[in-house]
């Protein structure tokens, strides 16, 4: 029998993946495989590819524990790395688990269709959500485009729906003993190393437990830290959903939120780039880039704005509050342009999702589905005193904050107004 080729992708764990335990249950021998995509890498941010780099590199080691010879490591373009492997090795098939992004649905199509020309097969299947968008039948995407009505549908199929595991790691044994290339170093792959790689870790489930008092409070540690886990699938999600169901509401109602955004996404592709109201797709959006800079580097002036940006650029992580305050300033006060801002994440997030980054600046713009109002703006001062009254956080982030040597207000309020009529929607 020919060897299936695995293509792991946003789900790097051998426990409870659906493709890998389809791919290992029909296959005898299985050759898995994961590619730094040229167009997709981030081959700039060095902290995110140090942590996905030795996320491999234990699931390498897990394989290797089971007897086989490891996981291969490559960069380039995705259609033709899979085109030389299916030659290399003869396999028969390419196994993996579905991304809903626009630019992966084209990438599948085409190489299921390229594949499918040398009578060899594509099969992907549904992992990392707990319902795919194919699953929402009773109703139209039109009509679950707000959270308000996607999330009672949603907990309507998840109370009558038993959840399935698909548990591979029962059957490990065979992943291919054929000599690969060997593990890459950064070199290899043309990376920089980082001295600082946030440490993913298992769910935290007192945290969920107390997820609704605490989660709104940056300078504590209060919230799971699951999103670079959930995004890359180290976890899976039906596991985390099992695990904290029962335990608080608001934790399962962020969960939710992430699977909307995904339904949405995935349902109106275009807003991948274009405002999901139509009405706001003429709003005259600024592109100021000294002001955007002021705002990436934390240099507005406003402290708790300038600790979230320091927070995300040192860390590849924001807090979700300052993730809302620190959008809503750029968008609803500076009044530039949401892409810009979605764009700046993309490249520092380490949990970077298109589908929850997206959502949400369009959530904060006010033009996406379920979007907050257009008059919707942030008073930073007053979000200080009920998030960070003692100024923990702000201290952390911005010691200089109190002294002369911290940067001015960037924004008189009155000019956002004005702005507001420029750009004719006040
Ligand atoms: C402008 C903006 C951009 C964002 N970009 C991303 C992104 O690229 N990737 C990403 O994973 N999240 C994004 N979020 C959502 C949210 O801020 C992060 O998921 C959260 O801060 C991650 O921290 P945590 O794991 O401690 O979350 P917790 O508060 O512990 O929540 C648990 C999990 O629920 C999910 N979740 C929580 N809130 C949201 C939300 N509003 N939308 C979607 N999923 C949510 C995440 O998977 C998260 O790990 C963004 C939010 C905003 C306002």
């Amino acid at each position: 029998m020919k060897p299936a080729i695995f293509w792991f992708r946003r789900d790097l764990r051998l426990e409870d993946n659906k493709g890998l335990y389809e791919t290992l249950s029909r296959y005898e021998e299985v050759i898995p495989v994961y590619i730094f995509e040229d167009d997709k890498a981030s081959p700039d941010n060095s902290r995110k590819n140090t942590l996905l780099l030795s996320s491999l590199l234990k699931l390498n080691s897990k394989i290797q524990e089971q007897g086989g010879s490891g996981i291969m490591v490559q960069r380039g373009t995705a259609s033709s790395i899979i085109s030389n492997l299916i030659s290399l090795y003869d396999a028969d098939a390419v196994f993996c688990n579905e991304e809903y992004e626009p630019s992966c649905i084209e990438r599948d199509k085409q190489i299921r269709e390229n594949l499918n020309l040398s009578g060899r097969s594509f099969n992907s299947f549904h992992d990392h959500l707990i319902f795919s968008g194919k699953d929402f039948t009773q109703a139209s995407p039109k009509q679950l485009d707000k959270f308000s009505t996607f999330k009672p549908e949603w907990l309507k199929m998840f109370e009558k729906t038993n959840i399935e595991t698909f548990p591979s790691e029962n059957i490990l044994g065979k992943f291919t003993k054929i000599t690969i290339p060997p593990f890459p170093s950064f070199k290899d792959l043309q990376f920089r190393k980082s001295s600082t790689p946030f440490l993913p870790s298992d769910l935290d489930l007192l945290k969920v437990k107390n997820y609704d008092q605490f989660k709104d409070f940056p300078a504590m540690d209060a919230t799971s830290k699951q999103s670079f886990n959930i995004r890359f699938g180290l976890q899976s999600i039906r596991k985390i959903v099992a695990q904290s169901k029962d335990l608080n509401d608001q934790f399962l109602n962020a969960l939710i939120w992430r699977e909307f955004y995904a339904f949405t996404l995935l349902s109106f592709p275009k807003t991948e780039d274009t405002e999901y109201i139509s009405r706001y797709q003429d709003i005259h959006w600024r592109h100021d880039k000294k002001d955007f800079e002021k705002w990436a580097t934390g240099q507005t002036g406003f402290p708790l704005v300038d600790a979230g940006m320091r927070e995300l650029n040192q860390t590849g992580f924001m807090h979700a509050r300052l993730r809302i305050i620190t959008a809503n300033f750029l968008v609803k006060h500076l009044m530039i342009d949401w892409r810009m801002g979605a764009d700046y994440f993309s490249k520092k997030l380490l949990d970077h999702d298109m589908a929850s980054n997206i959502g949400n600046w369009q959530w904060i713009a006010g033009t996406g589905c379920e979007a907050a109002p257009y008059f919707k703006v942030y008073n930073t001062y007053d979000e200080t005193e009920k998030i960070d009254e003692d100024m923990e956080y702000i201290q952390k982030w911005v010691p200089e904050f109190a002294s002369w040597n911290y940067a001015k207000p960037m924004e008189e309020h009155c000019v956002s107004l004005n702005q507001l009529h420029i750009a004719k929607i006040a």
